[in-house]
């Protein structure tokens, strides 16, 4: 298959990171035949230094015009660098709030995997932890509470502030199909988290999902109310496979699951539109305290271009072997630091990067 891939690698460790996810998609491209063109675009305070802005509309563009968008992390150190000078429309962060919109990216997902090899790494007990979890927390990215209409006003001499969580059947529906697609390329059950015992949204969204439920019967689906949710996602995790969810409480679990995991390094992320296309990320920012010094964990963004592949290009296999390859990677002992422990082999960013092709 021929593909084009633009790709931002950004500021701060992103050039590193990026270029080791490179190396894995090119061993891919190698072996399985492919082709993938890069189109290497500028975002964020690269972006300022060279053009003035964060992201400028011809990025953009290239972006639409690949078949998906890799990208690595923006930004640099919020109180040192002249960037945070600048008006916050300006800054580094901008850019990406921008993309997203202009890209319509609708669906961010955030797989929290707990691989058993960095078990120790996990804040919960052994008990949980030793099972071990794969979950992908869905969070609608466009609508809900912190799209809805806002007011901070006076009313008879107090101060009142409303926030308004809205959701049409339409948004709801693409979320659900996005989701029950992304389940049925995983272990294919979707848990939808909602309040639906105090809130209207919640009770549309529940109605919604189950309609679209209905055209996927081998996904079994549960519905679950958002504080047990919380709860369950600390006492079984391995309960999950796909959590969907309104933007607000995606943004707070899905912090919730990266915590338990334990390792920021490891992290990849997506958003995706109504299509195929999809952005592709690591979780992490750009960690200006260790950038330039080869000693970023890439596995994350590795991570991220296996979900490009199978989201994004249906390669199944390839993103399998690319995971594979991390785990078979973490059961030869070989770390980074953010991931480091006695008795482990430490290796920097490329070698990191190199262990892994290697394993394809
Ligand atoms: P950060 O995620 O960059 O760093 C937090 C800590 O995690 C640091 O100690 C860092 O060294 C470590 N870390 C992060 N990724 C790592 C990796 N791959 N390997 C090893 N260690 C890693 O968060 P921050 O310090 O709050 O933010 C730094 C900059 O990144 C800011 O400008 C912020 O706005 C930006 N940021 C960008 C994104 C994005 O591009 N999507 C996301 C979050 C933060």
């Amino acid at each position: 298959m021929d593909k084009k891939i633009a790709v931002i690698k950004g500021d701060g460790i992103g050039p590193e990171i990026v270029s080791e996810a490179i190396k894995v998609l090119d061993r891919i491209a190698e072996k399985y035949g492919h082709t993938f063109e890069y189109d290497q675009l500028l975002m964020g305070g690269c972006s300022i230094d060279a053009y003035g802005v964060p992201l400028t509309d011809e990025t953009i563009e290239r972006c639409k015009a690949a078949d998906a968008v890799l990208m690595g992390s923006i930004g640099g150190n919020t109180t040192t660098s002249p960037w945070y000078k600048l008006p916050p429309d300006r800054r580094p962060e901008a850019g990406l709030l921008k993309i997203r919109k202009s890209l319509g990216l609708f669906a961010n997902l955030r797989p929290a995997v707990l691989y058993p090899q960095l078990a120790g790494a996990c804040p919960l007990k052994e008990e949980i932890s030793s099972r071990g979890f794969d979950l992908l927390i869905m969070r609608e990215l466009t609508g809900g509470l912190y799209f809805g209409e806002r007011k901070t006003e006076e009313i008879n001499g107090v101060m009142t502030a409303v926030d308004t969580l809205s959701y049409n059947e339409n948004e709801i529906r693409r979320i659900a199909i996005k989701a029950f697609d992304v389940a049925m390329k995983r272990r294919k059950k979707v848990t939808s988290v909602d309040k639906a015992n105090v809130l209207d949204s919640s009770r549309l969204w529940r109605k919604v999902i189950n309609e679209v439920a209905a055209d996927y019967p081998e996904v079994t689906v549960e519905h679950m109310l958002v504080d047990n949710s919380a709860m369950q996602l600390v006492k079984d995790p391995a309960q999950f496979d796909v959590l969907v969810t309104e933007n607000m409480f995606g943004d707070i679990l899905s912090d919730e699951a990266s915590m338990i995991t334990g390792s920021i390094g490891m992290l990849a992320s997506a958003s995706m539109n109504e299509t195929k296309f999809g952005l592709y990320e690591p979780s992490g920012g750009s960690a200006p305290d260790i950038a330039g010094q080869n000693k970023a964990n890439p596995i994350a963004t590795i991570l991220s271009a296996a979900m490009l592949l199978r989201y994004s290009f249906d390669m199944q296999a390839e993103a399998d072997d690319v995971e594979n390859a991390v785990n078979a990677v973490l059961n030869d002992n070989i770390r980074t630091g953010d991931i480091m422990s006695e008795g482990m082999k430490l290796v920097s960013c490329s070698e990191m990067g190199s262990c892994i092709a290697e394993k394809i």
